[in-house]
């Protein structure tokens, strides 16, 4: 379920060819392992579309099918088992070809996904507006919903998408005013991980904050797995989702007495296979090491060539720096709460 006062879920996109199943199902299971909630699959033809039965059979979590240009795609996707659709009905022709998705959807009341890009906003939009602006946009999606509605189905889901972040949080801003269907938020065309981490955590941040949002996409060029872990986190740091380890760590100093950077980012890695709620600190030196670290469940404080373990608080003994990473393992193994 997502509205209204269900979880915030945390969805992303298959970038595998979705009529290549194995490849396909392979990918959602790693997404879903490491907390994907809901997937998109692009289906560009028939192919894609047919695949998505099989792929169904395979996975645990709802599967989207993402439809451009072909109203056909969109009812065969549905009568392979899509449980939800995500169609920018600017792109899928005359209100006959609309009508005909809206009834299959209707007959399976399957939710459909009305997403509008600014990318593709309508000439007479940006004419009203002069550009493309945050109004703009949400006037295009609201015509889309219209149109919807008019047909009398409602099961809707809205998206409106730009990269340009400040025009997008304004843009959720303004419709979560007009009208009150969930919102899948996202930041499109977000960039590589890198840059598309910044700008999604400050765009959703800034979006979710509001109590705005009911799903979420962190868009990166990358591994799809980078965007669920990066929802995930961007939904904990706004006190969002409860749960799961947090790693903090020093930026290392002229103090930094361990091998401090490869020593976090293992940590990191080895805390995602944990199902424990609890602060693990990675600190580089004794001086402000143990204060942290004392504050976290779990810390590290680095000594020459050695660490200080600190548990809830109390040091409990050094240890060798080549020791550090596996010690941490042994306590979160046999962490009792
Ligand atoms: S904890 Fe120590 S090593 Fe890390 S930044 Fe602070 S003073 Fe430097």
């Amino acid at each position: 379920m997502i509205g209204g006062n269900h979880s915030i879920k945390i969805q992303s996109m298959c970038n595998t060819k979705t009529q290549d199943v194995n490849a396909t199902v392979q990918q959602i299971h790693k997404l879903t392992e490491c907390g994907c909630e809901i997937i998109r699959c692009a289906v560009p033809n028939e192919e894609a579309a047919v695949a998505l039965g099989e792929i169904k059979k395979q996975i645990t979590i709802p599967l989207v099918a993402d439809i451009h240009f072909d109203y056909r795609l969109a009812i065969l996707a549905m009568q392979n088992g899509a449980d939800k659709i995500r169609i920018n009905p600017g792109n899928i022709g005359s209100i006959d070809k609309i009508e005909a998705v809206v009834k299959e959807a209707k007959a399976r009341n399957i939710p459909i996904r009305v997403g509008v890009n600014s990318g593709s906003l309508e000439k007479n939009l940006i004419e009203k507006y002069h550009g493309v602006t945050a109004e703009g946009i949400v006037e295009s999606a609201l015509d889309k919903v219209a149109i919807i509605e008019k047909m009398g189905y409602e099961n809707l889901v809205v998206s409106i998408k730009t990269s340009d972040v400040l025009m997008c949080v304004k843009a959720h801003e303004l419709i979560s005013q007009r009208m009150d269907y969930p919102l899948h938020v996202g930041i499109t065309e977000a960039g590589t991980v890198w840059s598309g981490n910044i700008k999604s955590a400050i765009g959703l941040g800034l979006i979710l904050n509001q109590g705005i949002g009911d799903t979420i996409r962190v868009s990166l060029t990358g591994d799809p797995v980078q965007e669920v872990l990066s929802a995930k986190q961007i939904l904990r740091t706004l006190g969002i989702r409860k749960g799961g380890i947090e790693v903090v760590s020093c930026p290392t100093c002229g103090r930094t007495q361990i091998d401090l950077i490869p020593l976090a980012n293992k940590v990191e890695e080895l805390v995602s296979g944990y199902d424990l709620s609890l602060k693990v600190a990675v600190m580089g030196c004794v001086v402000n090491g143990p204060g942290e670290a004392r504050e976290a469940d779990l810390g590290i404080a680095g000594g020459i060539g050695e660490g200080l373990l600190i548990k809830k608080g109390e040091i409990i003994r050094k240890v060798p720096e080549n020791e550090l990473l596996n010690t941490l393992k042994y306590e979160l193994d046999h962490w009792s709460e």
